[in-house]
């Protein structure tokens, strides 16, 4: 039986996120329709915060940062967010509670809230 240490967790997220960008980087979303598609769009016609977010990380594997600010723009400032979240919630060093503390700081939080709901609104209207 395999027994708990402190860097299963971190290993496991950190494997999956090492597969998943191994997945976008030589599969394109655009390209291959078993990649999930949003709900809200197909929903309601209108995009949400995160469309377009798989061609963002394909584009961005490949180096094409114009492509990807073209898919989304935002997600220039949500997926760095998010592996920094995952990664410091994940890792128990003290480096990742720093980390922890600052990108989860209730301000830093509040700024990234607003930003995506700006944003959701934005990128329907204009
Ligand atoms: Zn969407």
């Amino acid at each position: 039986m395999l027994r708990y240490t402190p860097l299963i967790k971190p290993a496991v997220i950190s494997l999956l996120l090492l597969l998943l960008g191994v997945l976008y980087y030589y599969y394109s979303p655009e390209d291959n329709a078993w990649f999930p598609r949003c709900s809200f769009y197909l929903l309601t016609g209108w995009q949400c915060p995160s469309c377009g977010s798989q061609r963002v990380v394909h584009a961005l594997l490949h180096g094409e940062v114009g492509q990807a600010l073209r898919y989304n723009p935002f997600m220039l400032v949500s997926i760095p967010y998010a592996v920094g979240v995952v990664l410091s919630t994940t890792w128990a060093s003290p480096w990742a509670k720093r980390m922890r503390a600052i990108l989860l700081h209730r301000n830093v939080v509040l700024a990234y809230v607003v930003l995506f709901v700006a944003w959701w609104v934005l990128r329907n209207i204009l």
